[in-house]
Order: C-alpha cells, then structure tokens, then sequence
C-alpha cells in the first residue's frame, strides 16, 4: 500500500517522519539510513502518536547510540560536529580548512581534526579509513609485546585490514595476525580480546577444547567480552 509522507516532526533533537496509511495501529522503525519512521492511521492521531514516541524513545536512543558505534552500519556525512567513536569514547569532527600541501589528521580527546585545503574536494570515508587504521595500529604497539611475552608467541607481522565479516585473523603457519580496522571504534579491552584470540590461535589454530581452555585461562571473561564485542 502506498505510505503518503505527512509531515516532518521534531522530537528530541531528531526529525522524524510521520507517514499516514492504512494501518491499525501506530508503527515505528528505523530505517537502514538511521531516519527514525512513524507509521499512523490517521492525521488525528498526531497527538497520540506523540506519546507512542515518547513510550518508544529508550529503544530508539539505544538503537541509534548502538550504530552510531558501528561504523559499517552508519552512513556518515562528514560534517562539523558529527560524532565518531574512537576506542570507546565518542569524538567529535572538526574539518580545518588550512592552506596546507598535505592533508593531516589528528585526534584529542574531543575532537577528531581533518585538515583540508579550502575548494578541494575530499573522500572523508577514506581519511577516516586511515584513521582507523592508524588507531588500531597505534594499539597494537601499546599492547602486542606484553601480551605476547604472557602468552610466551612470537609474531613475524601485525597487518590492520578492513575486514567485512569478521574481527581478526591468525595466519599460523605464517605467525602472522591481522586485525580489522573497524575495531577502532571499540572500547580498549574490546580490541585486546581480539588481539588475544588471535594470539592463542598461534598457540592451537582450531576452536576446540584446547583453545577455549587457553582463553579461560588467559583472558577469563572473554566469553562476556566477546557478547559485548558483538552487540552492536
Ligand atoms: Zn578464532
């Protein structure tokens, strides 16, 4: 049946889109491109739609906080202020335009800054691609060494690549270990369970008794970990 789009309405600092059709009773979604959708019977409903809203906003909220820190879910705009999640904490962008031969990007702990020359045009996808990358990396040096004396393994490579169905990889035969870039997003103790599981299978390659011991062992909630890595 065909929705008709009724009105644009603002609740809580987001736009919602209120489309009226035949149905019995109010619906609400969000949609793949995160635009929050109510569905009433009847434009008389406005006001009860309204509360349906406001009884609903805990799930919307969550539902956008839990994409907000999946990158793969999100499609950003790449605007001033927009929120991106770097290990765990939110950050938000700021674009510098500056006369500069290179572009630079940096983060503190509010912001994220992209320097960009003024009247270029720019693939911030991109950039923060690198970002990420480069935060994973930056992780991976603070952290690999000792975990790797724990675990008494030796690495020959770390790699950081863009995986789309998975979290890391262990290459056994090779002593090497990738780990996705779209980790950096994640809290810290997230991103070291990955980095452990990976370094266990350097220990036993398959996920038989034998490793699930190895990670009791070492890293003994990772089961909660691993639950919350796959949350969002
Ligand atoms: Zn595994």
């Amino acid at each position: 049946m065909k929705s008709v789009l009724h009105s644009l309405i603002n609740f809580q600092d987001q736009t919602i889109f209120v489309h009226i059709k035949h149905v019995k009773n109010i619906h609400l979604k969000i949609n793949e491109k995160n635009e929050i959708i109510l569905t009433i019977p009847h434009p008389k409903c406005m006001d009860q739609a309204q509360l349906f809203l406001q009884s609903k906003w805990q799930w919307v909220s969550k539902v956008l906080d839990g994409r907000t820190r999946n990158p793969q879910f999100i499609s950003k705009k790449y605007c001033d202020n927009e929120i991106f999640y770097l290990l765990g904490k939110p950050l938000k962008l700021k674009i510098v335009p500056i006369q500069a031969p290179i572009t630079r990007f940096f983060y503190d702990d509010q912001y994220i800054y992209i320097e960009v020359r003024p009247n270029l045009k720019y693939d911030f996808s991109k950039i923060i691609d690198t970002l990420y990358k480069n935060v994973v990396i930056d992780f991976i040096h603070k952290n690999a060494l000792a975990w790797q004396q724990k675990l008494n393994v030796t690495v020959s490579q770390y790699d950081v690549k863009k995986f789309t169905a998975r979290w890391g990889c262990c290459y056994y035969w090779k002593h090497k270990i990738a780990l996705n870039s779209l980790l950096a997003p994640k809290p810290p103790h997230l991103i070291e369970y990955v980095l452990v599981h990976e370094l266990v299978h350097l220990l036993e390659p398959g996920h038989g008794p034998r490793f699930y011991n190895l990670m009791n062992l070492y890293l003994p909630n990772w089961q909660e970990l691993k639950k919350e890595l796959n949350k969002n």
